[in-house]
């Protein structure tokens, strides 16, 4: 495989608070985990969610920046797949 590292813009994420109440899963949380502007590059992420959880919601956004296309549940299922692995590789935010 070749990579077309130089070519490929960085997106730009900011971690902050996307709402009074952190994120849930819970029916009725209206704090988003994450927000995209598909296809800008710029991506927000709520920072009061586990470290598990922050690596599969910045997956997901990023999906979302580069397929912008892509539907909710086809974005879901390649973030959580990427972040599972990600994160069973060992993948953390180093602070
Ligand atoms: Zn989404």
């Amino acid at each position: 495989m070749t990579k077309r590292r130089q070519q490929i813009r960085e997106p730009d994420i900011t971690f902050r608070r996307l709402g009074k109440d952190r994120p849930t899963h819970r029916s009725g949380c209206k704090t988003p985990f994450g927000v995209c502007w598909k296809g800008t590059g710029r991506i927000h992420i709520d920072p009061r969610q586990s470290e598990e959880e922050l690596l599969d919601t910045l997956v997901h956004e990023l999906v979302h920046d580069v397929q912008p296309f892509l539907d909710e549940d086809a974005v879901d299922n390649i973030g959580i797949y990427i972040s599972k692995a990600l994160w069973k590789q060992g993948y953390r935010r180093i602070r």
